[in-house]
């Protein structure tokens, strides 16, 4: 990234919400349900399967969880009732794991059972780094007793290896990404190449490990990596998928999955669209400056 780039990508914060809100439509599903499940269906038809998040990342008290817990059952019963090929991905901060733990950990339990009737499946995203030990604990807590959840890991961590060596002896499912939050050097590689190179290292031990692969990236260098592995290790079609972000390079996803891969789009939804779209705005200085001319020209 270029210095203009950063000082594009920084500045987004500024940029008047309409404009942001117009800019980032191709990142979200819709503010309500029923624009997302249209959504999804269109995926479903190019070949993709989906997962939903529900907006609004963190619940700072107990009515704004229990808000979050009734949105996914909500969602849980759409998917069904429409047949749609998608699971769920839920952030901890949304159910309490801010100010309550234990209620946290009951909140997620209620959507993994909710969903285990349904035959869906529950992915926990991985938020900044005070979090992971107690994402990962509960994970690991409830795969064991409903099977139907899996965690993330985040490239950029020190610490992954050893949580990957955790998650594949107990057979757990992940998505493997980079890591989106600004992390300190002590906790998080802050080089790019060294992310690059540990997402490598990561992606093959979990694939020679067996645990189910979400591969999580659009940068085309470690796809074909990750293709090369697939074809080295000769790791059956059913052991892992590649996720991208919603209107996020849909040439790249065409690709995968015309090629025969599988591929599963993470579409965003909700009322709370501008945190998660200032954050896409500043993964993509491409994007923040054609954002930067829109508002200079209005
Ligand atoms: P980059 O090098 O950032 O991007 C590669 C190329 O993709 C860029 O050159 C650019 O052209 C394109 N690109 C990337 N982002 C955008 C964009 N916003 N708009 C347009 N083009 C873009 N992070 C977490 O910390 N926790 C999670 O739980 C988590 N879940 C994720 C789930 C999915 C399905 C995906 C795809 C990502 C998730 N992430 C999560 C985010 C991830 O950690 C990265 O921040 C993000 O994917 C960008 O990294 P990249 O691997 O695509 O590589």
């Amino acid at each position: 990234m270029g210095i203009l780039d950063k000082a594009i990508a920084g500045s987004v914060k500024v940029i008047p919400r309409p404009v942001v809100k117009r800019i980032s439509s191709r990142y979200i599903a819709g503010e309500d349900l029923e624009s997302t499940l249209a959504k999804i269906r269109q995926l479903n038809e190019q070949g993709c399967a989906a997962t939903v998040d529900v907006l609004g990342e963190t619940s700072d008290n107990k009515r704004e969880a229990a808000e979050k817990l009734k949105d996914y059952k909500r969602v849980l019963d759409a998917l069904e009732e429409r047949g749609l090929n998608s699971g769920i991905s839920v952030k901890l901060t949304g159910l309490g794991l801010l100010f309550d733990e234990a209620l946290c950990r009951a909140n997620l339990e209620e959507i993994v059972a909710y969903a285990a009737e349904k035959e869906r499946f529950v992915r926990v995203d991985m938020e900044d780094s005070p979090r992971t030990s107690a994402t990962l604990g509960i994970v690991h807590e409830m795969y064991g007793r409903y099977g139907n959840v899996g965690a993330v890991i985040q490239a950029y961590m020190r610490r992954s290896i050893e949580d990957v060596d955790r998650l594949i002896e107990a057979g757990i499912s992940a998505r493997l990404c980079k890591g989106i939050y600004d992390e300190p050097r002590k906790i998080a590689y802050k080089d790019f190449d060294t992310v690059r190179q540990n997402y490598i290292f990561l992606l093959e031990e979990m694939l020679k490990g067996g645990v189910y692969v979400g591969i999580a990236t659009h940068d085309e260098y470690l796809i074909w990596h990750a293709l090369r592995l697939v074809h080295q290790l000769e790791v059956p079609a059913d052991r892992y998928e590649f996720q991208m972000l919603l209107g996020v390079d849909e040439e790249l996803r065409d690709i995968l999955v015309e090629s025969g891969h599988k591929v599963r789009v993470y579409v965003p939804f909700g009322k709370d669209w501008y945190e998660y779209s200032t954050r896409r705005l500043q993964e993509n200085p491409k994007i923040a400056r054609y954002v930067a001319e829109d508002v200079v020209r209005s």
